[in-house]
């Protein structure tokens, strides 16, 4: 088949590499002329395990195309694909100006039938309203079909989730269209789910919010942990042993971050809001995660009494493991939390320094290794679970340190690893500390 696919993003990215992989001819758009410079030359603008490999063997076979013009790219494709970025607005619900610019280029560019399908997250009732918008915009006498296709993968894993996804959601009220989409993404062998397009843009919204809430209410519980003196890790593996519970999503930390549960949460907040039945276990989720989110903080203002100039060296700044992004990263909160209460922050992170600089600037200084970025520090704040982390010289980096202290965010070391530490002062979340 041949595919448009509008935005060169972590989902446009990762969805056109794998739509080549499985033997379709793609184009892939991107009105970021340096991104699409970058693409050409077989590079991947983002941090994405697998992607660039994927990207340059189906470049190589001819599959795989970059273009900053929709319309070279829309001159041949039976089917386009949307996925662009939809932040959030200031009053939380979701901004659809990408979207609308996306849709308006499409109905500029098309000369052939064809198959729109929307895979940003939108809120309900938006595949309608694009619908209607391309329609009104359309410069050519063409039939086109809507099909809502909202996307799943997660960052750090979005080839894998990509190829191996659990459920393919296509919310689709006419049957041709449907079987269509379900055609392209047949050679990935995975369960679909058949819907309207409300019913699938709501599946979105509510899933994400409901990993949210679970991250929460696990938040919650450690907190309550820490204050009855259990072990909330224990906790949360008996909880996760009840197949009805299952336990992803029952890590304790410091909250979640990215650039979809934030955002997500809140636009599903605004539209019960706006049909007149808030959600208030969404309203409890939010604020349970923002006071997480500085958790950190107040453990070691408590420890210290004062911060002012006392060193913290932070490990993690990119919002999970495994990539670079560092939107609505718990590292931002708290490095300008630190920096305000007059402490000298230095971070470590494997790729998310660059991306970082731009977000939390130069308040902060970097560190190319985490035993730089522990030399001479008050303490230890690890902020994101980078699988490197687990496996530090966690005595060699104590050694150089002022204090032997660990704030650990994200229960991230091990007990043998802190038993060969000697001395230590070792606050993580949910668990007594060991001193
Ligand atoms: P992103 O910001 O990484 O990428 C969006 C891309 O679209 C950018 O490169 C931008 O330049 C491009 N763009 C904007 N307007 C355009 C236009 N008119 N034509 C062509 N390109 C255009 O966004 P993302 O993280 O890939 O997310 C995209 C959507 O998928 C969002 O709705 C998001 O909520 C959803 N989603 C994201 C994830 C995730 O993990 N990132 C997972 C599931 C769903």
């Amino acid at each position: 088949m041949r595919i448009a696919v509008l935005g060169t993003g972590y989902v446009g990215l990762s969805t056109g590499v794998c739509l080549a992989e499985i033997g379709h001819h793609v184009i892939c758009i991107d009105v970021d002329e340096r991104k699409i410079a970058t693409l050409k030359q077989g590079k991947s603008p983002i941090y994405e395990p697998g992607l660039e490999e994927l990207l340059i063997k189906n470049s190589s076979a001819g599959r795989l195309v970059f273009t900053a013009s929709h319309k070279y790219a829309l001159n041949e494709a039976d089917i386009i694909i949307i996925a662009v970025g939809t932040p959030q607005s200031d009053d939380g619900q979701a901004d659809l100006r990408y979207i609308e610019q996306a849709a308006k280029d499409l109905a500029e560019h098309i000369v052939r039938d064809s198959i729109v399908v929307i895979k940003s997250t939108v809120p309900v009732g938006t595949n309608d309203y694009i619908k209607q918008l391309i329609f009104a915009h359309l410069k050519n006498k063409v039939k086109f079909r809507m099909v809502s296709n909202p996307e799943f993968l997660r960052q750090g894993s979005a080839i894998q989730d990509t190829l191996k996804a659990d459920r393919i959601i296509i919310g689709c009220e006419e049957i041709e269209a449907s079987n269509i989409i379900q055609e392209m993404y047949r050679p990935l062998n995975v369960p679909f789910l058949l819907t309207d397009a409300r019913s699938a843009e709501m599946i979105k919204y509510a899933s994400n919010a409901f990993l949210a809430m679970k991250i929460s209410f696990i938040n919650g519980i450690a907190n309550l942990c820490e204050a009855v003196g259990a072990d909330v890790v224990d906790v949360a593996t008996g909880m996760g042993l009840d197949k009805r519970i299952g336990s992803a999503f029952l890590n304790a930390g410091i909250g979640y971050g990215g650039s979809c549960f934030p955002k997500d949460v809140k636009a599903l907040l605004h539209t019960s809001k706006e049909h007149g039945m808030p959600l208030s276990l969404l309203v409890e989720t939010i604020a349970i995660n923002e006071e997480q989110q500085e958790l950190l903080v107040k453990k070691a203002l408590n420890r210290f009494g004062t911060l002012t100039g006392k060193k913290i060296a932070m490990l993690g700044l990119s919002f999970k493991p495994e990539t670079d992004d560092m939107r609505e990263a718990p590292s931002i909160r708290i490095s300008r939390a630190l920096t305000a209460l007059g402490a000298e922050v230095t971070a470590y992170d494997p790729v998310a320094v660059t991306n970082a600089r731009q977000v939390i600037g130069d308040v902060i200084t970097y560190a190319d290794a985490p035993i730089k970025a522990a030399n001479g520090a008050d303490a230890l704040f690890i902020v994101t679970e980078w699988e490197e982390f687990r496996k530090l010289d966690v005595k060699a980096l104590l050694d150089v340190m002022k204090h032997r202290i660990i704030f650990d965010g994200r229960n991230c070391l091990a007990e043998e690893v802190l038993q060969e530490c000697g001395t230590i002062e070792y606050c993580s979340v949910g668990r007594p500390a060991v001193i």
